[in-house]
């Protein structure tokens, strides 16, 4: 059996043939001698056109094929007359599986995307929805691609840990303790050692932690899966549960690190112009004029690269009124890295350098004493799309950052620099940011399947 995909590709040259099809009514319009079903299968943004010769079928036949619907058709293929498809299925045999009654919440065509979103357990049937979710698996492969060409190794890191990467305090937390009957040690604290784990757990925010660990044992290594984070950010770039990508490079330093992250991500937008041709121009047509132009132009120029003491300074020099003031030490927010990006470069930038104090407690200090080899790619209608940074290699510099900070039960994080440390970098992607720059989406709750969100998890 042919998917719809297929049938289309081959096109003209299979004239002749009779096919087997299967997939869901889209449309189905005519006359009382000829009816056009548009047929889709989920394989392509492309509609595959029955035609029901009516002195063939009855009425009867063609009441059960609504919106919606399920159905196999059996039928000759021939080369079609109509404009933009080189061949249709005259139809011979025809099977429903199921109808789809006239509540069908996708009736009409152009339903808003907020409408989409309340319905989002069939969402993915819709047009858009399933050029989103085409080009979000085109990516994931390669990503993996990527990765697997350049001879890293896929490393899993763990989902449930007892340990807060970012120390941002927004772990969702894993217990199996009654709610209403927490147990209490003698200060009046829940006690933990009574729970599953014996400790308190969370899903996990970030494998970077874990991750070291692999690139100091297999060199290159990278994680991609999910993480959560319970911030409250009720915003177009959050969610509470996204996935994400973190390459780990033993004997890398920063500007090795910023090479890859250029070159991996230019490498998942051309893979995604290459293969997805179809659902990015419907994404084009549809939502946005100059999507195709932003990802070959990204592709095609360099990024620039600018440290924060310098960025805040243009940031400060522009005389534009922020929602948020800016200065140095202040972590930028989304509208401040657009403005570099979109006003002033005009460009992708990756800005370095960062106060120690808004970053991570790993990150290897300067010689300044107050900025960290930290690296942000900030890139148009996004912001940050990329965090990573070079690694802090020394014992007793990381030693005292973690007292400082008052981090505890890190041991086993800290024998990678005990036991024949090196230099070493690594980044973040978050995987749906990326997924909502190459479709040019404009929230990230519509470019995963499921989206997690404060006060959204209904199923
Ligand atoms: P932001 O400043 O946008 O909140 P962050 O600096 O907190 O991001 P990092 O801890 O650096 O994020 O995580 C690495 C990457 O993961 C980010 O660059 C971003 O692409 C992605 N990311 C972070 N938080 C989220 C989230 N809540 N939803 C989706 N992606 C996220
Ligand atoms: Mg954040
Ligand atoms: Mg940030
Ligand atoms: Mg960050």
């Amino acid at each position: 059996r042919k998917t719809v995909k297929t049938v289309l590709t081959e096109g003209a040259s299979h004239a002749g043939e009779i096919v087997d099809v299967k997939g869901w009514v889209r449309t189905r319009r005519g006359n009382k001698n000829v009816q056009f079903v548009a047929l889709n299968d989920g394989s392509t943004i492309n509609n595959l056109q029955i035609v029901f010769d009516l002195s063939k079928f009855s009425d009867d036949d063609l009441k059960a094929i609504t919106t919606g619907s399920s159905i196999h058709v059996q039928g000759e293929l021939v080369a079609s007359q109509g404009a933009g498809q080189s061949v249709e299925v005259q139809a011979r045999e025809l099977e429903v599986y199921g109808t789809a009654p006239g509540d069908y919440p996708l009736q009409k065509k152009g339903h808003t995307l907020e409408f989409l979103r309340e319905k989002a357990h069939l969402r993915p049937r819709t047009n858009t929805f399933g050029a989103v979710l085409r080009i979000r698996h085109a990516l994931a492969y390669a990503i993996h691609k990527f990765f697997n060409d350049k001879g890293f190794y896929y490393f899993h890191t763990p989902l449930i840990t007892a340990s807060d990467c970012e120390g941002a305090g927004a772990q969702f937390q894993v217990t199996t303790l009654p709610l209403n009957d927490l147990p209490k040690d003698e200060a009046g604290n829940i006690d933990y050692s009574q729970d599953f784990f014996g400790k308190l757990a969370s899903l996990t925010v970030s494998g970077q932690l874990e991750g070291e660990l692999g690139a100091t044992a297999l060199g290159l290594i990278y994680t991609f899966g999910p993480t959560f984070r319970a911030e409250n950010s009720n915003t177009p770039r959050h969610l509470s549960e996204f996935w994400m990508i973190e390459p780990e490079m033993a004997f890398y330093e920063i500007a090795d690190n910023m090479d890859l992250a250029e070159e991996f991500i230019k490498y998942c937008i051309t893979y995604a112009l290459e293969h997805c041709a179809d659902d990015i121009k419907f994404l084009n047509d549809h939502f946005d004029k100059e999507l195709i132009d932003r990802l070959k132009f990204v592709v095609e120029n360099d990024f620039v690269r600018l440290p924060y003491t310098e960025g805040v300074k243009i940031l400060e020099e522009s005389g534009k009124k922020f929602e948020f003031p800016v200065y140095w030490g202040v972590d930028l927010a989304s509208e401040h890295e657009r403005y570099l990006v979109e006003e002033h470069f005009k460009k992708p930038v990756i800005l370095t350098d960062y106060p120690k104090e808004i970053k991570a407690f790993y990150m290897k200090l300067n010689d300044d004493g107050k900025t960290v080899r930290a690296m942000d790619v900030l890139f148009p209608k996004i912001g940050e799309i990329i965090g990573g940074s070079q690694r802090e290699e020394n014992y007793e510099k990381l030693q005292k950052r973690i007292e400082e900070l008052g981090l505890t039960g890190m041991d086993w994080y800290m024998d990678t620099r005990k036991y024949g440390t090196v230099p070493h970098s690594g980044f973040g992607l978050g995987f749906e940011r990326l997924v909502l720059f190459v479709t040019g989406m404009q929230n990230i709750r519509d470019v995963i399947p499921f989206p997690r969100y404060p006060k959204n998890c209904e199923f």
